[in-house]
């Protein structure tokens, strides 16, 4: 767990950014505002191997930009001599451009990572670790994201307002991660987020072993929201903590 924040980091946090880590292979998942300092704490950086995108608001991938001038001009980057292959959302390459295009440096992600733009419909095979999306109803697109090897899985619905596809896409998963952002629903006509009890109703229903709530403001009563997803979810709910390990059964 390298960053468990929303859209604005914890003091000394990150947003959303995990490391999947699995025979050998070291994939991260999602890069927000924080995430590649945080990394560097925990991993040297070019042995990451692939790293995947849920979605392109900024606290999921902002920290693409720092991660790239790495690639692009470390030594180490250099000694490695190989890049990461960076699975990001359809459109992913045109709005890199314009962000980086900002300040003349349309081609900077492109560059220093090889970029694909995934089929949300196509599995991933990276050596065992086998990775599946389902795409979930957020304020634009937005991909669920499911690694499986060696018959355990690890499900994280990104961020998404309350759905039944993300119930269905995590069904029997070993490890859930939600997002629970929200102390109340949003009262817009148009939701993306949910609370603590929303996550843990969704993980309920999903027959989920085990759930972790994520993409919480240290600013929220942290024993409040686990009890509101304990609640609805019927058993024990873990809050994510910078640093974290949770381990996959196989
Ligand atoms: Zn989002
Ligand atoms: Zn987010």
């Amino acid at each position: 767990m390298l960053g468990k924040s929303p859209a604005w980091q914890d003091a000394g946090g990150a947003c959303s950014g995990y490391l999947v880590e699995g025979d050998g292979r070291c994939l991260l998942l999602d890069c927000g505002n924080g995430v590649f300092g945080k990394l560097r704490a925990a991993r040297d950086f070019t042995q990451v191997c692939a790293v995947v995108i849920s979605h392109l608001h900024a606290d999921h991938f902002i920290d693409l930009v720092p991660y790239a001038y790495a690639l692009a001009y470390s030594h180490q980057a250099r000694a490695a001599g190989s890049r990461p292959v960076l699975y990001a959302p359809p459109g992913a390459r045109e709005t890199f451009r314009r962000i980086t295009g900002a300040w003349d440096a349309e081609e900077l992600i492109e560059q220093a990572f090889e970029l694909h733009e995934y089929d949300p419909a196509e599995e991933l095979a990276l050596d065992s670790l086998r990775v599946r999306f389902h795409e979930v109803p957020h304020f634009i697109r937005t991909h669920a994201v499911q690694i499986r090897a060696d018959g355990g899985s690890f499900t994280y619905g990104a961020d998404c307002r309350p759905n039944d596809a993300i119930v269905a896409f995590a069904q029997d998963t070993d490890l859930l991660m939600l997002e629970a952002t929200l102390e109340q629903p949003e009262e817009a006509s148009c939701r993306g987020h949910l609370t603590p009890a929303e996550a843990g109703e969704h993980a309920r229903r999903a027959g989920a072993h085990r759930l972790v709530l994520t993409h919480m403001s240290a600013d929220h009563d942290a024993s409040w929201a686990r009890s509101e997803a304990e609640r609805t979810f019927g058993g024990p709910v873990e809050l994510a903590t910078e640093g974290a390990v949770y381990e996959i059964p196989r």
